[in-house]
């Protein structure tokens, strides 16, 4: 192949859910952008898979930022499930929250969706935009700053100029390693079983999570009411012994670890594992680079807040972006790019720091912190007030700008 150079005002690192969000805020806005992922992304080539396990709970202000894009309206209302109350309990205590929208009065909480269906049609958007151009498969070799632009060179040899390249190639960034960025990692020793089920008793659009002793067990609705998807998390040792039970036995062992709320689990998919890693990198800026999503800070899923984030961060680039492009700044200098970080780092260390929080203090078995949680947790069931300012900064409202100003 030809050596060839291009030149861009911004190249994105990932078609994943949040670099296409970035992608789809930036179309049409005059810019010339490129999209790179070391995936082959062509819509007739991703394979159409009957079951797909990854599924994500979009709270309804990520929801908002699809409908603005038109992509919400056009996915199939079978692939939305939308969930009106979030159950929380812990096995063997009295401990117990109901999350209610109807608290809040909105319509419901939020939207359980299979996360390639939502990648299929932000593909499909941002494919139609004569201002945008595919790179995929391919991946990047090399990412130089030379004060003026960055120069990227691709596995196929290819050469690109960009003012900004925008890291959104989740936990394992390409960009971030080779933009020298440090990153503390955080390891878990934990990982998380995900699969779809089938139970005895209908779901009524509950999303439910138990708080078992080695870790958090999800429950979330699926589109049919007797069809869930699960996400367990709990330690390397017990996922080695759940994958290699008969589906039968998975079945029993799952019912049991749920204390059979929805009554027996009747059928399972596949299990997949994902192990789980938090990762908050230390800059999420670099004269020509920023990083958004997973490839910026990585949390535990066990408050589906993390494909949330993601999508904020994109969103607040693009503005950053927009403004930068409207005022003849460049779209990569320091100076355009900080607002995004200081704004993202503020929400990312309050959202990560919560769910860590609520992390360690479940899995502690420390007596006085175990009270102090109980304490806590059931503060915030008879304070409404409280409670609904936890379901609405969980939503993604913005009531949190508010919070802000705090600081
Ligand atoms: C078990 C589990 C359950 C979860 N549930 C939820 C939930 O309910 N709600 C929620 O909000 N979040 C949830 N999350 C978190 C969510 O899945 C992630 O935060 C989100 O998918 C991150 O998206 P991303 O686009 O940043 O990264 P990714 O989804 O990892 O996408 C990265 C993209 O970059 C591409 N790429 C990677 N490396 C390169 C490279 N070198 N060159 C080119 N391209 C590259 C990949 O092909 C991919 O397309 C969950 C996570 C787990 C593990």
């Amino acid at each position: 192949m030809n050596k060839q150079t291009y030149d861009y005002d911004v190249v994105i690192v990932g078609a994943g859910i949040i670099g296409l969000t970035l992608a789809c805020s930036l179309i049409n806005a005059g810019l010339r952008i490129a999209i790179l992922d070391k995936n082959n992304l062509n819509l007739n080539s991703i394979p159409n898979k009957t079951y797909e396990l990854r599924v994500s709970s979009i709270t309804l202000g990520s929801q908002r930022v699809f409908e603005n894009f038109q992509v919400w309206q056009k996915l199939a209302k079978t692939s939305l499930s939308s969930f009106q109350c979030i159950e929380v309990w812990e096995r063997a205590s009295a401990l117990h929250l109901l999350f209610d929208a109807a608290e809040i009065g909105q319509p419901h909480l939020g939207t359980i969706i299979k996360n390639r269906d939502l990648q299929l049609e932000l593909i499909s958007q941002v494919r139609t935009a004569s201002d945008l151009d595919w790179f995929s498969p391919d991946s990047l070799i090399s990412v130089e700053y030379n004060d003026i632009a960055c120069v990227l060179t691709l596995a196929s040899q290819q050469t690109i100029t960009t003012q900004l390249v925008v890291g959104a190639d989740g936990a394992q960034s390409s960009v971030r390693e080779l933009a020298g960025i440090l990153s503390r990692k955080y390891d878990y020793f934990q990982q998380a079983i995900v699969a779809t089920v089938q139970t005895e008793k209908k779901h009524d659009q509950i999303a439910r999570q138990i708080f078992l002793p080695r870790g958090p067990l999800a429950f979330l609705p699926l589109t049919d009411p007797y069809h869930c998807s699960i996400v367990w998390s709990t330690t390397y040792e017990e996922v080695e012994k759940l994958k290699t039970l008969t589906d039968e036995l998975f079945c029993l062992a799952l019912a049991t670890a749920y204390e059979q709320h929805l009554g027996k689990i009747a059928s399972t998919s596949k299990r997949l594992s994902f192990p789980l890693k938090a990762q908050q990198s230390e800059q999420y800026i670099k004269s020509g680079i920023a990083l958004i999503g997973d490839a910026a800070n990585t949390i535990h899923p066990l408050a589906g807040q993390g494909a949330n984030l993601g999508i904020a961060d994109a969103v607040c680039l693009a503005n950053v972006i927009l403004e930068a492009k409207r005022k003849q700044r460049s779209l990569g200098a320091l100076h355009t790019l900080r607002r995004f970080e200081r704004s993202r780092r503020f929400h990312r260390r309050l959202m990560g720091g919560g769910i860590d929080l609520i992390k360690q203090t479940f899995a502690t078995k420390n007596p006085f912190l175990k009270n102090t949680r109980q304490f806590s947790l059931g503060l915030l069931e008879k304070t409404p007030w409280l409670k609904n300012y936890f379901m609405q900064y969980a939503m993604g409202n913005p009531t949190i700008e508010s919070l802000k100003s705090f600081f």
